[in-house]
């Protein structure tokens, strides 16, 4: 009776494997369940931190950021000069269920209510000495332009320079938008504070005023100007485009920190040209033009000079004249940069100031 005894254990072993086999094809299809219940209730979204707190959900993080960039450089207003954050947003993948909302608007407004503005003003100055201040940039270029018109003789020496006011965004109070330190004045105020009686008596014809239009050499001084920096109307030179390529940063406010060039993308071993003429002042790379790699220096005039930064080569050295339009050097990403591209930097009178006023 041995085969008998083999068939009832071969039946308990097989009674065995079917339970395990149950059991988990029933765990199979529980787990298929949670994670049904799961695809269907839930969704993969990103939380937006801001200073250590979850201030909301987005599906599109892309988009969120994007917007958020656009509103640090313009702020909301049409005179914000640009919007510093004391914390900026970062985002964690996680699960949230399907019927609660992404509130990418609500998150933005409560990135914007944590935003410090910065709004614009101009000085109008006479040398280096601000004189007075004025809201807007037409009410300064029209000082300007009567001034001229009255053949004031400081009229040469006038200058607009765009200012910055800090202040924190107050929703819906239009004041905000003006320094509460700063005091402005009417144009004719203006007019009448600047104007001085010219040496020489003016020809007969008088002072007639004319309304002046847009069409006045002032015309191209910046909208977006390092703090207190005055442009020139003329550099003393026309500039040429070094490069063809791309803008890829412009300068001035970048989110932590003052672009002092243009940067314009292309090819590695792109030819850079000499958007001016001069004297070679520096081909190398180190101080004082650390983080600009290989760089070309080259003073035009006394006032003015132009850096090129970045280069994978340098044709020319120091000490050589350079005639505009002469190939320098070459495209690269030398130096503290993350691309290739031209790193176009004007310093007038030691100070940088924006070259799409004067070329691009
Ligand atoms: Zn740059």
């Amino acid at each position: 009776m041995e085969e008998k005894e083999i068939k009832i254990r071969a039946r308990k072993i097989a009674v065995h494997i079917r339970k395990i086999v149950k059991l988990l094809v029933t765990m199979i299809i529980a787990a298929i369940f949670i994670l049904g219940i799961i695809e269907i209730s839930y969704k993969q979204t990103y939380s937006v931190i801001l200073n250590g707190e979850i201030i909301g959900y987005t599906n599109d993080k892309i988009a969120l950021q994007k917007r958020i960039n656009k509103y640090l450089e313009s702020g909301n207003g049409d005179d914000v000069a640009f919007v510093e954050l004391t914390d900026f947003p970062t985002y964690q993948i996680c699960l949230l269920k399907k019927n609660e909302v992404t509130n990418d608007d609500e998150i933005f407004n409560k990135i914007v209510s944590s935003g410090i503005s910065y709004y614009k003003y101009y000085a109008i100055t006479v040398g280096d000495e601000e004189k007075v201040y004025v809201k807007t940039f037409e009410e300064a270029e029209n000082v300007i332009n009567q001034l001229k018109e009255k053949s004031s003789s400081n009229a040469g020496s006038l200058n607009i320079t765009e200012k910055y006011a800090k202040n924190s965004s107050t929703e819906g109070n239009e004041n905000a938008a003006v320094a509460s330190d700063v005091t402005y004045s009417s144009v004719d105020e203006c007019v009448n504070q600047l104007y001085v009686e010219p040496v020489k008596v003016a020809s007969s014809r008088g002072t007639t005023r004319k309304t002046t239009t847009s069409t006045s050499a002032y015309q191209n001084i910046g909208k977006q100007v390092v703090s207190s920096t005055s442009y020139p109307t003329d550099l003393g030179v026309t500039l040429i485009e070094p490069v063809v390529g791309t803008i890829s940063s412009r300068f001035g406010y970048r989110s932590r920190d003052n672009h002092k060039g243009l940067d314009i993308a292309a090819p590695k071993g792109t030819a850079i040209k000499a958007a001016a003429g001069g004297t070679v002042i520096f081909a190398s790379n180190g101080s004082p033009y650390s983080g600009y790699g290989n760089c070309v220096v080259v003073q035009s005039t006394s006032s003015l000079i132009i850096i090129y930064g970045h280069c994978s080569k340098l044709y020319v050295t120091k000490g050589e004249t350079v005639a505009q339009g002469q190939i320098i050097g070459a495209v690269g990403s030398t130096g503290y940069s993350t691309g290739n591209h031209l790193h176009f930097e004007i310093r007038y009178n030691g100070t940088a100031i924006n070259p799409q006023k004067y070329v691009y």
